[in-house]
């Protein structure tokens, strides 16, 4: 963080003071919500959960040498008192970026924000210093924490932004003021809590609305694939470009393939060149986050070249989404538990099927959540998709979605023995560690709530 006295921050979250002899002590970051990380110079904002009450560690945190504690009561050492943590730490960090000489990036969409945010990342700190959200901490507590860990150095500032309900993005973006603005796409994610779809880009579009003006400086950038955030472009003051396989979008990708290994390669172009991409990320849904990061770095002054090289050597960040182990003896587990949806299901098998050519190939693939009455005939078309890709092998995990992958495989190509049912994760993991053979290649997939993770886990181990 960019250095603030207690007086400072006092007033900034108007709060008062508690056993603080000198006022004028710098807290010099980083701002922490976990006790665990306190260091000299940090200040820990206490949080009263349901089961731990940050307010108990106060005096722990000061021991390994934060400054104070940004709480809702006096705890004995030097404390900042506020009536509401969230809302004072949302204060301070809209203070802090302002006075930062940085450019804010943010990013929302209903699926691939973290895969996004982690690619603009890269591809702008191989240009200048840049900060950006931690994992996929980004809500109300850890988007400010994120722009807190911002310094002077500092030039670009990548905040991941998610949305749960109308409203939400618009108190984000009042904390954090963007002047650029990414929205990746309208899917089905959280639309029982939405409502629908319109619901969902009304609330995803309140991040274009939220940008200056094209005179100010402000750029929308939007998925020309998506019709709703197409759409969007009529929301914004904001200069606006668009990228996507659609001939007419300002960047885009030409020329896409999978290589051997199962990593997109294209060809970028946009507005100032081209230039050619080969990917370390697995699975073609990549390619619309890598051009959605190309524009926004296009915006921000990189040329195609330096963008391309940004791209081809950028890796995942974050965990189980496409992770590709290879085990000793062998076998290949590829990772992409983190979540599903019917879009990167495709993928995966997609990139699958280029990966295990003339291997023995896997997919154990669990249900794919939220999809309402859509379930039955995605479940299927996932199914039979395996079969048309030859995948060797399906094992459907876990309950009637499982049986509904089975049967589309079944209905596509007769697979009797070729496909699993199995009740739940460890039935998989019990009869993949009897099957599996030297040059298998193991893709594990399925929505979050099925926590697949601990399949992939599990081979990963007993190799
Ligand atoms: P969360 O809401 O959990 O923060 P997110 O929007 O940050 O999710 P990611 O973590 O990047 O999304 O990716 C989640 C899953 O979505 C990945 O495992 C992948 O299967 C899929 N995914 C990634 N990019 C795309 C995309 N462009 N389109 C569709 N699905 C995608
Ligand atoms: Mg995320």
């Amino acid at each position: 963080m960019i250095a603030l006295s207690l007086a400072e921050i006092a007033e900034v979250v108007g709060g008062q003071t508690h056993d603080i002899p000198d006022p004028s002590v710098q807290v010099t970051g980083p701002v922490i919500r976990d006790s665990r990380e306190a260091v000299p110079g940090s200040l820990f904002a206490a949080f009263a959960g349901e089961r731990v009450d940050g307010h108990d560690y106060a005096a722990a945190v000061v021991e390994a040498g934060a400054v104070a504690v940004l709480g809702t009561r006096p705890v004995g050492v030097p404390a900042i008192v506020v009536d509401d943590v969230q809302t004072a730490l949302g204060a301070l960090a809209r203070h802090v970026v302002r006075r930062l000489g940085a450019t804010l990036v943010a990013l929302t969409g209903s699926a691939g924000k973290t895969s996004t945010k982690d690619l603009i990342a890269q591809v702008l700190r191989s240009k200048a210093p840049t900060v950006f959200t931690p994992g996929s901490l980004n809500n109300e507590i850890g988007l400010p924490l994120t722009a807190l860990s911002a310094t002077e150095e500092t030039r670009f500032l990548v905040l991941e932004m998610g949305a749960r309900g109308i409203g939400h993005i618009s108190y984000l973006t009042g904390l954090t003021p963007p002047k650029v603005g990414l929205v990746l796409n309208v899917g089905s994610a959280h639309i029982g809590e939405f409502g629908g779809r319109e619901q969902i880009a009304q609330a995803k579009g309140e991040l274009v609305e939220a940008l200056p003006s094209e005179a100010e400086g402000g750029t929308a950038v939007l998925n020309a694939d998506d019709p709703y955030v197409r759409a969007m472009a009529s929301r914004t003051k904001a200069k606006v470009i668009f990228f996507g396989e659609s001939g007419e979008a300002d960047v885009r990708a030409e020329n896409v393939r999978l290589t051997d290994t199962g990593q997109p390669s294209f060809r970028l172009h946009t507005p100032s060149g081209a230039s050619d991409v080969t990917m370390r990320l697995y699975g073609e849904h990549h390619v619309s986050n890598a051009l959605a990061a190309a524009a926004v770095a296009h915006e921000l002054g990189m040329s195609a070249d330096e963008i391309a090289v940004a791209l081809s050597e950028a890796g995942s960040l974050s965990r189980w989404r496409m992770e590709v182990t290879e085990r000793p003896d062998g076998v290949t587990i590829v990772n992409d538990a983190y979540n599903a949806n019917p879009e990167s299901m495709r993928a995966a098998l997609r990139a699958l099927a280029a990966m295990g050519k003339g291997r023995r190939t896997w997919a154990v693939l669990g249900k794919m959540a939220e999809l309402g009455d859509e379930a039955l005939a995605e479940h299927d078309a996932v199914g039979r998709l395996a079969v048309r890709l030859n995948v060797s092998k399906l094992v459907a995990v876990g309950g009637r979605e499982a049986a509904w992958l089975q049967l589309g495989a079944y209905n596509e190509g007769s697979w009797g023995e070729e496909s699993v049912h199995v009740s739940d994760a460890q039935a998989a993991v019990d009869l993949l560690r009897s099957e599996l053979r030297p040059g298998d290649v193991v893709l594990v997939k399925a929505s979050r709530s099925v926590g697949l993770e601990s399949v992939a886990q599990a081979l990963i181990e007993s190799g």
